[in-house]
């Protein structure tokens, strides 16, 4: 029956997995995987997150469905995250919000109401590069994938110029797909200023921004600071969509925590587009998993816990920024000649080395240092017991 199948090409990033396993080096360093470890290389719980949990299965709740849009304190808590607690949307009730399955989840829920609702061309332009999902995630929603100049290889930063005239040159009305902050791949980030810029060329275009915050928080230590160009679009009258993730700012990967919200213009625009959201779910999966949006909800809305993540999402980030500085300091003491500033420029779990693909392939065959082909290391899995070992080997490669 299924010999008709053909075979798919395999996950880049389980290819890698699978190099450095077999790799017998004891002192290969895998900088592929797109979670955050400990300054020892291990996975990390947050303890503001355990004690959540603890309290959660203390409580011995029951194990009923949650509705079709999820846990409501979760939510609620979630929203206000995103928009802040002077959101006139939430305040006027205006902001229509899902959980979701992690911020994928989330994407794709916005993917297929944007195909059904949205009125104009349904194309969605993302950035190039932008993570690998984004465009099999809208193509099997139904939308048209186009990309937008994003990234500038000469500086290895971002191409404001090429970005603003791509958007510009878009179909009047065109959904594009904003990176909230610190952009996967790239790590490289518009300034606020460049955010105001973007703001009005996209309100110029006509144009409905999509928002992917996948890493509030992660990015500065700051979730007020991280949220900066989402706020702004809707103070500048857009209302634009959401994808949230709470894979990365709580550490619940695998737990599946998101949430995919809109912003509407009117309290009965909101109701209508909760009324669809909830007929695109139910199909879907009919309603989504409770222990993993409890914890969230627990972390949000208790004020001592709160605090208390927040001050660990900051520790996660420092520890990235420490590394980045850590790890163009010792490219500097061997004497490499090459600029290094972008590695401390760029913000979030990834950096784009602007290492090419041969340089990588050498680097993993030659170092045992693994990462994805386009020259993206996970700064996440980099540590003060590994950062000298891994400038040695991007010196040793690109002098
Ligand atoms: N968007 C971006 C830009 C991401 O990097 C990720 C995670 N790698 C996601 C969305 C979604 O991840 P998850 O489904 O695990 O929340």
């Amino acid at each position: 029956t299924w010999a008709n199948v053909p075979q798919g090409p395999p996950d880049a990033i389980l290819g890698i997995t699978e190099a450095f396993k077999a790799d017998p080096n004891s002192e290969k360093i895998n900088l592929g995987v797109g979670a955050y470890r400990d300054d020892k290389g291990k996975p990390y719980v947050l303890p503001s997150v355990l004690s959540a949990e603890k309290k959660i299965i203390e409580a011995k709740l029951n194990k009923e469905y949650a509705g079709i849009t999820g846990v409501p304190e979760f939510t609620k808590a979630a929203a206000l995250l995103a928009y802040g607690p002077n959101s006139a949307a939430i305040k006027e009730d205006r902001v229509a919000i899902t959980q979701s399955i992690s911020g994928t989840g989330a994407l794709r829920i916005g993917g297929a109401f944007l195909e059904r609702f949205y009125p104009g061309a349904k194309t969605i332009y993302i950035p190039n590069p932008s993570w690998a999902n984004h465009s099999a995630v809208f193509k099997d929603s139904g939308l048209k994938v186009e990309q937008y100049s994003y990234y500038d290889e000469d500086t290895i930063g971002l191409d404001f110029d090429g970005m603003i005239s791509d958007i510009k040159g878009m179909p009047e009305g065109s959904i594009i797909l904003l990176h909230a902050c610190a952009h996967n791949p790239t790590g490289v980030d518009p300034t606020q200023d460049q955010w105001r810029a973007i703001s009005k060329a996209v309100k110029e275009g006509g144009h409905y921004p999509f928002f992917d915050m996948a890493y509030q928080g992660f990015a500065s230590g700051d979730t007020d600071r991280d949220a900066f160009a989402l706020r702004h679009f809707i103070e500048e009258g857009h209302t634009p969509c959401l994808a949230q993730s709470f894979a990365k700012n709580m550490g619940l990967y695998g737990e599946r925590v998101g949430a995919f919200s809109l912003v509407t213009s009117t309290p009965e625009e909101k109701k209508k587009v909760d009324s669809q959201i909830k007929i695109i779910v139910r199909p879907l999966y009919s309603n989504p998993p409770i222990h993993g949006a409890r914890i969230a909800s627990e972390v949000l809305n208790n004020p001592a816990l709160n605090k208390q993540w927040l001050g660990e999402v900051k520790g996660m980030a420092d520890r990235i920024i420490e590394m980045r500085a850590l790890l163009k300091k010792n490219l500097e003491d061997l004497g490499s000649k090459k600029q290094w500033n972008h590695i401390t420029d760029q913000i979030g779990m990834f950096a784009y080395t602007g290492l090419t693909a041969e340089q990588m392939e050498k680097l993993a065959k030659d170092t045992s240092v693994y990462a994805t082909k386009d020259g993206r290391i996970s700064v996440a899995g980099i540590t003060s017991g590994n950062v000298k070992r891994l400038a040695e080997s991007i010196y040793k490669i690109t002098g």
